[in-house]
């Protein structure tokens, strides 16, 4: 390290990490309180919203509260819901619950299905025209720090081959300098996990849980469009101990979102979430939607389910966690972008109040105090038995248990007080040999897909001669542990096919194809052994995903 050159250092009042929608209102916020302060975007994605994946559904109170003019504007939420359903399926049946029975807080109505990409592609012009700085294609690779204040990050060096040699095209990342710096780095964020490790932030809190989220968009013939079309179900193709459940949402012109999201305590080694979104698929209930339909687009991503109990202390000296790095997705309703919204929105105005105050490089205690008087506290609060209540009692009874606590909560009650999380998503796995393992059917091509053709349209390109960016801390703890006992789960868990146990000579041997990561962060989450680490790759590299 010692002869690197140095870093150029730019200074600015407020960096943001992330041009996700939680990043982008906060800049936005930054600038409508004071346009005179200088914001600066990074972004890993090669440009805004080729790294954001989401169903999305969109509740519109967080841009409400950012842009209240939005309606009279040409914008990308164009198809409102107007048809809301939820089913449980068997193999072959399904059961619609009335939408009386639901909780009002899980009605669609007044929402909007949209890209969040797109969505998010229009708030940085939005972010742009008030003087934010927006750079893409840059990744925060490391947080700098003064004494023990956060004092804004660096982008990762460029240019770097595979053992660590400089090649002609080296380029010494920078220091983007900050008086306050906010992380918006969505679910599982690099830089957020080593936060919250370094400052104690989950002290006191359940662990946070995850779900990996799966996604096609699809373009259908015309006369299987239902523009507006809101479906969720659970129950069939998992069973009934595994968390999870799928949503198709009609759009735009004949365009259909369609998803699988399993929650990531799942136990049997032997699942794997990409094959249940491709079973899923083939239920009587939805596989006529794509009959003659085309698959546009693929890819998935970690969304957080700990909702209230999980969400950890929000901030350290100079700075903050917003969004889904902080874990504000409402897990019932599959719903964060109104919260990150609102979270970045928060989080600016703390930051703004304290530069007017001359301040920087402190705690922005107003935000970590407020947020649980906020909506965001008052829509997380209703909802927070909904997961452990699934989690330990199964789908049918859990959910139906779920629904009653939501119903109570809306009277202002529960029946079962604050439940808790318990195990971290890492530490659910059964040892192989007692789990049965699961056969899934072939798939036929026109609706069903492998994952390396499915990665394809995830429009995945990585710099091949670069450091490996899933680092795995001792090789042999995974032969003999996440091999010998769990039977390799990561190789069945990777919606992009990155993980392969290779038997060589005798012996398994580890393969990552790691040009072909989605950034979706399920390895880091689910190892067993937490023996796996994401960390950003160069800057630019991932997926491009059009309009996810
Ligand atoms: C399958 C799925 C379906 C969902 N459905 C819905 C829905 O219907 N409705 C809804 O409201 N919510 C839904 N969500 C949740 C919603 O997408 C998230 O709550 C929301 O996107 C969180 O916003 P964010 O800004 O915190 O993070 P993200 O949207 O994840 O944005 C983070 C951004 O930061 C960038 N980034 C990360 N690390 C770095 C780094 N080190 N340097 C530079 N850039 C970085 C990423 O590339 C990304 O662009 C869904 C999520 C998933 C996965
Ligand atoms: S390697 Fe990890 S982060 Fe990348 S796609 Fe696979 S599970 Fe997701």
């Amino acid at each position: 390290m010692a002869d690197l050159p140095a870093r150029e250092a730019m200074e600015f009042d407020v960096v943001i990490v992330g041009a996700g929608p939680a990043g982008l209102s906060a800049a936005i916020r930054l600038k409508q309180l004071n346009a005179d302060l200088s914001v600066v975007v990074v972004e890993k994605g090669s440009e805004v919203g080729a790294h954001i994946l989401s169903g999305a559904v969109v509740d519109p109170s967080g841009l409400d509260r950012l842009l209240p003019e939005w309606r009279n504007e040409d914008t990308p939420l164009r198809t409102q819901v107007a048809d809301d359903r939820f089913y449980y399926l068997t193999q072959t049946g399904s059961l619609r619950l009335p939408n009386f029975m639901m909780p009002p807080l899980m009605s669609n109505h007044g929402n909007y299905v949209v890209s969040l990409g797109e969505v998010c592609r229009w708030l940085a012009q939005k972010a742009e025209a008030l003087g934010v700085e927006i750079y893409p294609g840059f990744a925060a690779a490391e947080v700098l720090f003064e004494g023990d204040a956060v004092a804004g990050v660096a982008t990762g060096d460029m240019g770097i081959g595979k053992s660590g040699e400089q090649k002609d095209s080296y380029t010494r990342g920078m220091e983007l300098r900050a008086k306050y710096t906010l992380f918006a780095e969505g679910a599982r964020g690099n830089l957020g996990k080593q936060l919250i490790a370094r400052f104690h932030l989950a002290g006191g809190r359940e662990p946070q849980k995850f779900g990996i989220g799966l996604k096609e968009l699809w373009q259908v013939q015309p006369d299987k469009h239902r523009k507006g079309l809101v479906q969720h179900s659970f129950g069939w193709p998992l069973d009934s101990s595994t968390g999870g459940g799928s949503f198709l949402y009609h759009f735009d012109d004949n365009l259909v979102s369609v998803g699988f999201v399993v929650h990531l305590n799942y136990t049997n080694p032997y699942l794997s979430p990409f094959e249940e979104f491709q079973r899923f698929k083939t239920h009587p209930l939805v596989r006529d939607t794509f009959a003659g339909g085309k698959r546009l687009a693929y890819g998935a991503r970690a969304l957080t389910e700990g909702g209230f109990q999980s969400v950890p202390k929000l901030t350290f000296p100079g700075g903050a966690l917003i969004g889904c790095d902080a874990g504000f997705m409402n897990v019932p309703r599959i719903k964060g972008t109104h919260n990150a919204m609102l979270s970045g929105q928060l989080a600016a105005e703390a930051v703004a109040a304290a530069l007017v105050a001359g301040r920087a490089h402190d705690e922005i205690a107003d935000y970590e105090s407020g947020w649980r008087g906020s909506a965001i506290g008052k829509d997380l609060w209703r909802v927070r038995n909904a997961k452990p209540l699934w989690s330990q009692f199964g789908t049918v009874l859990g959910i139906g248990l779920g629904g009653l606590d939501m119903w109570c909560n809306t009277l202002g009650f529960s029946l079962f007080g604050t439940m808790r999380h318990g195990k971290p998503d890492s530490a659910t796995l059964k040892p192989a040999s007692a789990c049965t393992p699961i056969s899934y059917p072939k798939p036929d091509g026109t609706l069903t897909f492998d994952r390396l053709s499915s990665v394809f349209l995830s429009n995945t390109n990585h710099e091949e001669d670069q450091p490996p960016h899933l680092k795995v801390k001792d090789l042999e703890l995974q032969k003999r542990s996440e091999h010998d006992v769990y039977a390799g789960p990561s190789a069945r868990y990777c919606p992009a096919g990155v993980y392969e146990w290779v038997e060589e000579g005798g012996g398994a041997k580890f393969v990552i194809n790691a040009q072909n990561c989605v950034h979706c962060k399920t390895c880091d989450i689910k190892d067993p052994n937490q023996n796996i680490t994401w960390v950003p790759p160069e800057g630019g590299g991932g997926p491009n995903y059009p309009n996810m």
